[in-house]
């Protein structure tokens, strides 16, 4: 068990999920925790990057990463997570048209 530790939050994981995303050939791994609940199992998913990093040894690096790497490498590690967890929830019009604001903030930083 102890080579099954979240590199995210540290818990252990019940098992490794592959995810694509719509339309392109990138693959995200999330830990996915399953647990009891309210007499009902549930499952909570941490995000753990790109397929480079979701290998068993590169788990460490990817942790790693997160302790040492700087914090630009972070906080887009971020993003595609949030990215992932928007695209499994119902958006009003209201949170389409934030998201739009916030999209065309993120494109002008590409420039
Ligand atoms: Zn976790």
């Amino acid at each position: 068990m102890s080579g099954k530790l979240c590199p995210r939050c540290g818990q252990p994981y019940s098992y490794l999920e592959k995810r694509r995303v719509k339309g392109t050939n990138q693959e995200y791994f999330y830990a996915v925790h399953v647990y009891k609940e309210g007499g009902r199992w549930r499952k909570r998913r941490c995000y753990l990057g790109p397929r480079l990093y979701s290998r068993v040894a590169p788990l460490q690096g990817f942790q790693l990463r997160g302790l040492l790497g700087n914090s630009v490498d972070r906080l887009l590690d971020y993003l595609e997570s949030i990215a992932s967890d928007l695209e499994e929830m119902d958006l009003d019009e209201g949170n389409r048209r934030r998201l739009r604001e916030v999209a065309e903030r993120l494109l002008s930083l590409t420039e």
